[in-house]
């Protein structure tokens, strides 16, 4: 479902076909060393054609536990155990290349918040190389860079959401997608020079949302959902529902 909402989404902005067939989302299996994560199919390997029939379980060694035997492990697999291993308070990884993310990356922009939607993703690290996370040493390498942030870019090759479930970690991926994106137009217009939103009021931000919410009256869940942007997952799920 993840996967169908990123991939969805790439065709919203007309991102393209081939950029379709890559990434994975995973999440962790509750209380294990485990985690699931979309595979790859012999057939009809595309991010956006996900079934559940091409989610294999991997253990945190990066070995294939369970699945079809005509799906293998992501080239990538070591992106998400090491994150894993490093990380107890993560519990879902959303992986993709959408453009702006690269593109900004390639630039060497320093990502700044230009608008309210994904503003806490703040500061955005660069992992600067644009290989594949496929050994011990990169994905020990992208853990320690990724610190205790909840997104990176990867310079070149896409981005890295992190969250406490599959469909927080996508709407992540999707937040860090557009900040880039109005980076990258707040570039052209300004130069290098543009101002984006001062820390102190990004902070500032989260705090008055949240109390603002209560005043409302929601419940303390319904916050949470509005907070992380849960709340479009319906309507991010209808749209797929009406594109496949
Ligand atoms: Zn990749």
């Amino acid at each position: 479902m993840a996967n169908r909402v990123t991939g969805c989404w790439y065709n919203t902005l007309g991102i393209g076909n081939i950029l379709m067939t890559f990434g994975h989302v995973s999440e962790r299996l509750k209380d294990s060393d485990r985690f699931l994560v979309k595979g790859r199919p012999s057939v009809n390997d595309l991010l956006i054609k996900t079934k559940v029939h091409d989610i294999v379980t991997v253990n945190l060694e990066a070995v294939k536990i369970d699945g079809s035997p005509d799906v293998s492990i992501p080239g990538e697999t070591k992106l998400h155990s090491f994150i894993y291993k490093n990380r107890d308070d993560v519990n879902a990884i959303c992986h993709a290349h959408p453009h702006f993310s690269v593109l900004t990356s390639i630039l060497d922009l320093e990502l700044k918040p230009i608008c309210n939607e994904g503003i806490d993703l703040f500061p955005v690290p660069v992992f600067r190389n644009n290989a594949l996370i496929s050994t011990d040493e990169l994905g020990t390498a992208l853990a320690d860079k990724l610190g205790k942030a909840n997104a990176c870019l990867l310079r070149g090759h896409g981005a890295v959401t992190l969250a406490d479930s599959c469909e927080v970690a996508v709407i992540r991926m999707m937040q860090l997608e557009e900040q880039a994106r109005l980076n990258l137009y707040a570039f052209m217009a300004k130069g290098p020079e543009y101002e984006g939103i001062p820390v102190d009021q990004a902070n500032e931000y989260m705090q008055a949302a949240t109390t603002s919410l209560r005043r409302s009256g929601l419940s303390e869940e319904r916050i949470r959902n509005q907070i992380s942007g849960l709340n479009l997952w319906t309507y991010l799920a209808e749209q797929v529902a009406q594109d496949v």
